[in-house]
């Protein structure tokens, strides 16, 4: 598609744009009394409006019914967490049983890592990127240490080639490889948190199971952005935050999926508490564990429901959309903002480098650019008039334009924001 640098063009673009209307559903910050353009949902989305109906009904039945709401609550408390399965599964390419949703991310793969990196005298190795989110990088260290390991020869980090900013599958593939035997497990972002890469989970996954690994995937920067299928690429396990691209609210509950041959296993090592315990006789308090057969099964505490209720909201929005017409909205919109990026590039003499892939299929909704020559004043003059992105030092912007609630418009006057903020 041929592509303009205009306010024309890019209205054009937004009224033919089926999911338009869905920017209403959603709340804006302002500044100077104006709905900002906001690049940031892949670090925090946006609050949608439905969110609040969602908490309050939880508050309501709290105050009308008390310890009653846990039964009789609109939606009962008891297992307000399995309405999440069936939605969630479509979302990331799974059967609604692998999926469940509890406490926070890292500690989800701290519990997940209980169940699949087990290691041994010779297979005690777990691969993973370098430069991983830094959670990621001390979640796994922690674990290597705690199992009696020493990090320095237990982490085995796949680097970049000099000079090159994506992952080449052939590297990581190349020390799946050369780990082999001794590789316990492969733990890796699916989408670059920096970048924006999109790793190849299929072929990375079918490797590490064929050097006798387990392998999972943190998706914190990939659920609700990319396409995913992770049952039938039979990763083992997955977990994901739900306050990026899945607009769930600040430091809200994780998802996770775990590959249904591992349900129903009485013997799994395992963290265990009573929301695990077969649903049916939760309540019996018996002594002896029975897990239910699912992945409901990791569950430990009673769901913190005040907290999953914007989730379900955000969820039934996902749901109601569709992750295909979020993925072609997405790869429009952002192939839009590259074209403005290039376009502003020209124009102002600059020299931005876009690290992101420009393959479709290797990235997602966030693009990352160098502003080579440019400083943080640029990153404050954008904040200041209304442009909210993130600046990683020395000078990369991260740009995601959330397919949800993002225009063609706003691409188009980020451009001519950047551009005067680039010239004055
Ligand atoms: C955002 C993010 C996290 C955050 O973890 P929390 O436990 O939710 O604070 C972890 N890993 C990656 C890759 C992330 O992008």
């Amino acid at each position: 598609m041929k592509f303009e640098n205009s306010r024309g063009f890019a209205k054009n673009m937004d009224r033919e744009d089926a999911l338009a209307s869905y920017k209403d559903q959603f709340i804006f910050p302002k500044v100077n009394g104006r709905k900002v353009i906001y690049f940031t949902g892949n670090s925090l989305g946006l609050q949608p409006k439905s969110a609040r109906k969602y908490v309050d009904d939880i508050m309501n039945d709290w105050a009308d019914l008390a310890v009653e709401g846990h039964f009789k609550a609109r939606k009962p408390w008891w297992d307000y967490h399995e309405r999440f399965s069936a939605k969630l599964s479509k979302i990331v390419g799974a059967k609604p049983h692998e999926i469940t949703v509890m406490n926070t991310l890292t500690v989800n793969l701290h519990l997940l890592m209980v169940s699949f990196y087990r290691p041994e005298k010779k297979r005690f190795k777990i691969i993973c990127e370098e430069k991983a989110f830094p959670s990621d990088q001390y979640m796994i260290a922690s674990q290597v240490r705690f199992h009696g390991f020493d990090p320095r020869e237990a982490v085995v980090e796949v680097k970049k080639r000099q000079g090159e900013h994506s992952f080449r599958t052939e590297d990581i593939l190349k020390v799946i490889k050369e780990v082999g035997e001794e590789c316990a497990l492969v733990l890796i972002g699916g989408v670059n948190y920096y970048s924006g890469q999109v790793l190849d989970i299929k072929t990375i996954t079918r490797a590490g199971h064929e050097a006798g690994a387990k392998v999972g995937w943190d998706l914190a920067h990939a659920a609700g952005n990319i396409e995913l299928k992770l049952h039938q690429w039979e990763v083992d396990f997955a977990a994901w935050c739900s306050y990026k691209y899945m607009n769930s609210g600040p430091g809200n509950a994780s998802g996770c999926f775990i590959h249904e041959k591992y349900h129903g296993l009485n013997d799994i090592p395992r963290f265990e508490g009573w929301w695990g315990h077969n649903k049916k006789r939760r309540f019996l308090m018996e002594p002896q564990f029975e897990p239910e057969a699912n992945a409901h099964a990791w569950q430990i505490s009673n769901a913190p429901v005040l907290a999953l209720a914007p989730y379900l909201a955000s969820v039934e929005m996902f749901d109601e959309v569709g992750m295909d017409a979020l993925i072609a909205k997405r790869n429009k919109i952002v192939a839009y903002l590259e074209f403005i990026l290039h376009e502003i590039d020209r124009e102002v003499k600059g020299n931005f480098e876009i690290i992101t892939p420009s393959h479709q299929e290797e990235r997602g909704t966030q693009l990352s650019v160098f502003l080579h020559g440019e400083g943080r004043e640029l990153f404050n003059y954008l904040m200041e008039n209304g442009v909210i992105t993130d600046w990683r030092e020395p000078n990369v912007i991260r740009l995601a334009p959330a397919p949800f609630y993002c225009s063609y418009e706003e691409m188009y006057d980020f451009g001519q924001i950047l551009k005067k903020g680039i010239l004055k």
